[in-house]
């Protein structure tokens, strides 16, 4: 593909352009990048930034501008979600009650109200992570039941599975947008809030913008 010879800079451009069309926002993955690399993101106007581990995550934040604004979007452990609540901006990765309890508990205790958003597993392979989608209706039944008042349940994340075959990354997509649609029409969801759609990565962001998604997650693509 000509994408892979154009210049990171141009690329970003390129790709951030893609995202204002479709009126999505480009997070750059800067997990197991150098503090210069995502320094010139930085630069450039960039603020929106993802680490998929929380010693990453704290790290990081600590050695960059104060005003970047640190998603995290890998499995979060319910012991490690207190180091996090201060400053993280969104957490693409809830998958249980007992996490969300958890971030309550320490959203409250810090004042802040925090977004997050619902992995859901559609990918063949066995990931750990994320509800199936037959799950999804029962869990926003459970969230909405326990009134939550320092959690906004923002929408939803997933990945693709990892192939090269086009129609089924379309295909998983597709269900996820169909998820989140039937789940905005949902009593149990607040849909002035209920917005976003996590997907999409270097491999398959195309097809993720094409299919609904309001959030690509871009990591490798980006720093060659
Ligand atoms: C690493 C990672 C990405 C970015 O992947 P690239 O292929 O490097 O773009 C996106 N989402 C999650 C959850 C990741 O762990």
């Amino acid at each position: 593909m000509c994408q892979y010879q154009m210049e990171p800079e141009m690329l970003y451009k390129e790709i951030q352009r893609e995202c204002i069309e479709k009126n999505a926002i480009l997070v750059i993955v800067s997990k197991n990048q150098s503090l210069e690399a995502i320094k010139a993101y930085y630069d450039l106007g960039h603020r929106d930034f993802a680490e998929n581990r929380v010693q990453n995550l704290l790290e990081r934040k600590d050695a960059l501008p104060a005003d970047i604004r640190w998603h995290l979007i890998g499995h979060l452990q319910s012991n490690k979600v207190k180091n996090i609540i201060k400053f993280v901006h969104l957490i693409h990765t809830v998958d249980s009650l007992k996490l969300l309890e958890e971030i309550s508990s320490q959203a409250e205790k810090e004042g802040r109200i925090i977004p997050v958003l619902i992995q859901i597993k559609v990918a063949e392979e066995e990931s750990k992570y994320g509800l199936y989608p037959s799950a999804l209706s029962g869990f926003l039944q459970e969230v909405f039941e326990r009134k939550f008042e320092f959690i906004q349940v923002r929408g939803l994340m997933a990945m693709a599975t990892f192939t090269a075959d086009e129609s089924q990354i379309r295909a998983e997509f597709q269900t996820i947008h169909t998820l989140f649609e039937e789940s905005k029409s949902s009593p149990y969801i607040d849909s002035s809030i209920f917005t976003e759609i996590s997907m999409g990565m270097s491999s398959d962001y195309k097809i993720a913008l094409e299919s609904g998604s309001t959030m690509i997650r871009v990591g490798s693509l980006l720093f060659q």
